[in-house]
């Protein structure tokens, strides 16, 4: 069930950055519908048919996971702009799409914080082990998510694994307008001075796989099918392997088969 892409050079895992959205939890998940609606009904209808703009729309919103929701948002105003309309600011998009996805959210951490359904039904198969055994190795444990922080960390907790990570929880907000994930990378790998290697990357992101592999750290991606709830999605696979992952998991069942694998690399 590890795909290798390409063999870790085999070195003690020192810090994980883990995404949140996709990788470890499900609270989000069915979020890209709610934003390729949002986009479908903002962009201006033009020359190209409506399939056509489905497949940009579908192809922008995949090469942009990962990334803050601004930036999503900003891609939908330049398209707008050069479709001729007239786009509203960004910040207006962004608080759209997450008062509609607020929706979703509010009803899984509802029955979440009620007790009618369990944390462990909401999180990628395998994600509390994992994070239990990186914390029993002694791994620094850093949750990195383009999500605002705000909401990152009440899901965090709802799922029951905020305690993982104490305070290393980043993302956008107004307290770090300027979040990226190349940046709290760059952040670990000096204040921890740490090798490349020595930092384990996870997430279901082709951003986060690409700074990951820009700065030879290890880059594990998660390819599990949101959709079925069971299995790999081949799609996310595919823009993984592009973005330079090197192992690819469809959750975290094998967790310790994993973790072998990176700090001893293949036999
Ligand atoms: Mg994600």
């Amino acid at each position: 069930m590890i795909e290798i892409i390409h063999h870790p050079p085999g070195a003690p895992i020192r810090a994980a950055l883990l995404d949140f959205d996709g990788t470890l939890s499900l609270v989000r998940s069915g979020w890209q519908r709610v934003m390729r609606a949002l986009m479908l009904e903002t962009l201006p209808a033009g020359k190209e048919s409506g399939a056509a703009l489905a497949a940009e729309v579908e192809a922008a919103i995949h090469r942009l996971t990962g990334q803050a929701t601004i930036h999503q948002m900003e891609w939908l105003a330049t398209e707008v702009a050069r479709r001729g309309g007239n786009p509203e600011p960004a910040e207006t998009y962004r608080r759209r799409y997450a008062e509609r996805l607020a929706v979703h959210v509010a009803h899984r951490l509802a029955a979440l914080e009620r007790g009618d359904l369990a944390a462990d039904a909401l999180l990628v198969p395998g994600a509390r082990a994992l994070l239990q055994a990186l914390r029993a190795r002694g791994v620094l444990l850093i949750l990195a998510s383009g999500t605002d922080r705000d909401e990152v960390l009440r899901e965090a907790r709802a799922l029951k694994i905020a305690g993982y990570f104490g305070v290393h929880v980043y993302g956008p907000g107004t307290h770090d307008p300027a979040f990226s994930k190349r940046a709290v990378i760059a952040w670990v790998l000096s204040h921890q001075c740490l090798a490349g290697p020595e930092l384990l990357v996870i997430g279901d992101g082709p951003v986060e796989i690409a700074e990951a592999h820009a700065v030879g750290a290890v880059a594990v991606g998660v390819a599990f099918d949101e959709e079925r709830g069971t299995g790999l999605d081949a799609s996310r696979r595919e823009r993984l392997i592009a973005a330079g992952v090197d192992l690819i998991v469809p959750d975290f069942v094998e967790y310790e088969r994993l973790l072998a694998l990176v700090e001893h690399g293949e036999r």
